[in-house]
């Protein structure tokens, strides 16, 4: 398979995306790190976009919410670093737009968070303030060798 190397810049698109039960521990690691995230793009899905900006006053760009569509919207985006609290506890009807965030952040070597440990140890790495190179697969390339050869 062969490979590209993709930048990720010092300031970054972050972006942010909690489940109901899991907003205001959101809200209160965005204020908590309010002074790094400032330096940074931020997006998020609806309801949590909006939730973060009236508290803490980070502009956040919002998508649609979860369950109608925004998960789905980040992942089309263009986006360095994933912060996600999901409830693990509760059922949610977006359950395969979740799953599909998870799996391209994989795709595509993209940090992504899904707890507040995690956050913290992201959002403390001397990293936050560097350009960081990763390999991502060449799909160019990848879809040209399927269209020869299959
Ligand atoms: P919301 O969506 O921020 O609009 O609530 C989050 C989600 O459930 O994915």
């Amino acid at each position: 398979m062969d490979f590209l190397t993709l930048t990720i810049g010092k300031q970054k698109n972050i972006a942010l995306i909690a489940h109901d039960s899991k907003k205001h521990e959101m809200i209160e690691w965005c204020e908590a790190n309010k002074e790094i995230l400032k330096g940074h793009f931020l997006c998020g899905t609806g309801t949590t976009a909006r939730m973060i900006t009236e508290a803490t006053g980070l502009p956040v760009k919002g998508y649609n919410s979860g369950p109608l569509g925004g998960d789905q919207q980040i992942v089309e985006g263009r986006i360095d670093f994933v912060v996600f609290f999901s409830d693990p506890l509760t059922a949610q009807p977006h359950d395969p737009d979740v799953k599909a965030l998870l799996r391209i952040a994989q795709v595509y070597d993209i940090p992504i968070a899904n707890n507040k440990a995690t956050a913290d140890f992201m959002i403390s790495s001397p990293l936050m303030n560097e350009t960081y190179d990763h390999r991502v697969i060449n799909f160019h390339e990848a879809i040209a060798d399927r269209a020869k050869t299959l």
